[in-house]
């Protein structure tokens, strides 16, 4: 086991539905920690960059209206093994997919309106929590 800090985006179906208040809350009853949190509007640059994976992609205009319609909410997370733990709390990418106790599975709508984003590797973490912190952001304790 290792101790991690991983990068979640509550997206703008969690913001515009209030759910950031109760996923926090299973994040944090599964004993991870808050190191930074802070509210933002994903910019064209920034999604790009961030979703560069997907950006060839057919649904990618989609993606990115959908994550431009509210702010969003940046996480950092620590934790023993955070990225693993973090998304296996989420469950699979579709919503209708993930299982009855994930995230997704309760909160989430379908492959793309999917309640949050989490870094799915140690080192996709550390190059996503330089993407949305400054290192002065974010608090160990
Ligand atoms: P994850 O967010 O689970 O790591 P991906 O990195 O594969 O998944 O995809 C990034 C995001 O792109 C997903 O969370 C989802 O919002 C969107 N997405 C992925 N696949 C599709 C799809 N087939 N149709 C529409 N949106 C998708």
């Amino acid at each position: 086991m290792a101790l991690e800090t991983t990068l979640i985006l509550f997206k703008p179906d969690a913001v515009s539905k209030g759910l950031v208040g109760q996923v926090l809350a299973r994040f944090e009853g599964a004993g991870l920690k808050i190191r930074g949190i802070k509210m933002l509007q994903f910019g064209d640059a920034l999604l790009r960059e961030h979703y560069s994976h997907i950006a060839s992609k057919p649904f990618f205009p989609d993606v990115q209206k959908f994550m431009q319609q509210t702010p969003i909410v940046a996480l950092a997370l620590a934790g023993e093994d955070a990225v693993a733990q973090v998304r296996s709390l989420l469950g699979p990418t579709d919503s209708k997919k993930a299982p009855k106790g994930s995230i997704r599975g309760d909160l989430g709508i379908d492959v793309m309106v999917n309640v949050c984003h989490a870094s799915d590797s140690t080192e996709a973490a550390a190059a996503e929590l330089n993407r949305f912190f400054r290192d002065d952001e974010l608090f160990s304790r």
